[in-house]
């Protein structure tokens, strides 16, 4: 979904300048939480460590925020149940959930049930999240925040909603994607006594009128946002200005998103601090590399059954985005040849075992073409002619831009349905292209996308929405932040009880001789991992 009026992007280099990075820790009073940390990694019960910190009400407690927009956002967007199951508009219908509330509009609130045991599912990987929630059993870090979201709204996503509200905060929520939403997870949303308002399938006229539901209600102020993609950002400025009177901040996490807040702060129209969750190293590392390298083959398994063993793969870009994806189709034993346009990422590709090549040297022989650029327009409609039969072509990158799909919907060639989310395209010789997702995200479009992975975003999000309610007034300007790496560390310290990860502590002459805090953080702010 785009935004209406959308405004030009600034260039993501010049957005990093303007990003505030706050180094000290102790300046954080979540952070401060995690400085104070005993010498090893505390989980899930140890209730203490929270209850030590005053928040801005001066109350002991847990004090303390997932997501993209429409097209550029990566959550396990498919819905299990058919939404053919009933053609009439959830906004014509009359629903109540088992409270007798009907402050929610989902598909079918029937589906509650079911969503639940999704969500449970969900749970089983969040387990940061469900530590979260644990160590605000007694306190409220998020009391009296009323958060006003706009996020996919699967599984995982409600996860968090339903952490922000273990946490003191009133959550009302709508979808940033028109087809990603789970039904059944909305009704259990809806059940549970979140005000939703989304389902699958939304025309664009449902989807903003669904934002307005969230932000437009009588005796309810929104004081926090959680965007992904700047949607509903951008409705409260157009709509209800006045709104942000009241907002204490507002996280965004996906690309878009940011740039968008970057750009009202460039023009001097940024009226409350902002989180930038998109650049913190625990969404880029993890979100785009791990996810990438889990989720690509799943995309393409599913849509074509293709077996990679001596196939010949071109993947352009070798960032986060590709390197993931190379690591995965090289295990497979794909034979991997990359396009980069960076010195520094080609060398990197040679150093890893790949060949680099220009496309048009490989274009006629490769049997899969990825595109994982965040550019537009590098896989053009000559390079589309000049595909052997049955090359398959898709995108991991930014939302529909990578693929001309455009230059291909041209009389000459017909376009053939096979599979949902699988197009031939069929050139007058007999010639076929086989489109994924029509250019869009292949792995959003087409596959799941790991729940841990979802896990580290989404706790992420949580401990910027707590940092930003409860920081004490004059902490952050009107402007946007990157989340200082102390928290960053954080969040990857609640996950690796997962695995059962040891780590190792620095001794006192250690840290000395390294000049490090033994508590974090543990790298300077340009370190690249
Ligand atoms: P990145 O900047 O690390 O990597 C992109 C690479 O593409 C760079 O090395 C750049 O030099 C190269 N490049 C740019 N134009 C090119 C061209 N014309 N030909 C060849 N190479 C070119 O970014 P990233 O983190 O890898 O993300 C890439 C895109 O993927 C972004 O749009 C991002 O939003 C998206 N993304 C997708 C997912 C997903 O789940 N599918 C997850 C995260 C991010």
């Amino acid at each position: 979904m785009s935004m209406p009026d959308a405004m030009p992007l600034p260039g993501v280099g010049e957005e990093l300048k303007q990003a505030k990075e706050i180094e000290d820790a102790e300046k954080y009073s979540f952070m401060a939480t995690v400085t104070k940390a005993p010498k090893k990694i505390q989980f899930a019960d140890d209730m203490q460590e929270f209850s030590r910190f005053p928040t801005k009400t001066g109350r002991r407690s847990l004090s303390r925020s997932i997501s993209q927009s429409s097209t550029d956002s990566y959550s396990s967007a498919a819905s299990y149940t058919d939404s053919s199951d009933d053609e009439v508009s959830p906004r014509e219908k009359q629903q109540t959930n088992s409270k007798g509330s009907s402050t929610f509009c989902v598909k079918n609130i029937k589906q509650a049930e079911f969503g639940r045991r999704e969500i449970e599912i969900a749970e089983q990987d969040m387990s940061a999240l469900i530590s979260l929630r644990k160590r605000a059993q007694g306190e409220k870090p998020l009391a009296g925040a009323k958060i006003v979201g706009c996020t996919h709204i699967t599984a995982q996503t409600a996860v968090l909603i339903e952490t922000l509200c273990a946490l003191g905060a009133q959550c009302r929520w709508s979808a940033c994607n028109i087809y990603s939403t789970q039904n059944e997870v909305a009704a259990a949303l809806a059940e549970a006594g979140v005000a939703v308002f989304a389902w699958k399938g939304e025309s664009e006229d449902d989807f903003w009128w669904c934002i307005d539901r969230c932000v437009n209600m009588d005796g309810w102020q929104a004081n926090m946002i959680l965007d992904d993609g700047g949607d509903l950002t951008h409705w409260v400025y157009k709509k209800y200005p006045n709104v942000f009177k009241k907002i204490r901040g507002i996280v965004e996490e996906s690309v878009t998103g940011v740039h968008r807040l970057y750009q009202l702060s460039k023009a001097g129209k940024l009226c409350v601090p902002a989180m930038n969750v998109n650049d913190s190293v625990t969404k880029q590392k993890f979100d785009n590399l791990y996810c990438c390298r889990e989720s690509i083959l799943d995309g393409l398994k599913r849509t074509t059954d293709v077996m990679f063993g001596g196939k010949q793969v071109v993947v352009c870009g070798y960032g986060e985005v590709g390197k993931g994806c190379c690591a995965a189709l090289k295990a497979l034993g794909a034979i991997v040849y990359i396009t980069e346009i960076d010195p520094i990422c080609a060398l990197q590709a040679c150093m890893d075992g790949f060949r680099v090549v220009k496309l048009n040297e490989v274009i006629r022989q490769v049997d899969v073409v990825i595109t994982c650029t965040g550019n537009k327009n590098v896989v053009t409609r000559e390079h589309l002619d000049r595909m052997k039969n049955s090359c398959i072509v898709c995108n991991m990158g930014h939302s529909n831009t990578e693929i001309d799909v455009t230059s291909l919907r041209t009389p000459e060639l017909t376009w053939e349905r096979v599979r949902s989310q699988v197009d031939h395209v069929i050139w007058p010789d007999g010639k076929r292209v086989v489109l994924l997702a029509e250019g869009r995200l292949l792995n959003l479009s087409c596959s799941t996308v790991p729940t841990f992975v979802l896990s580290i975003t989404a706790t992420t999000q949580a401990l910027a929405l707590i940092e930003l309610y409860n920081a004490p007034e004059g902490r952050y300007k009107q402007d946007v932040y990157l989340l200082p790496k102390k928290m960053d560390e954080y969040v990857a310290s609640l996950h690796l009880p997962s695995f059962d990860a040891h780590l190792t502590e620095l001794t006192d002459d250690q840290a000395k001789y390294l000049g490090l805090n033994k508590n974090g953080p543990f790298k300077p702010n340009y370190y690249r991992y």
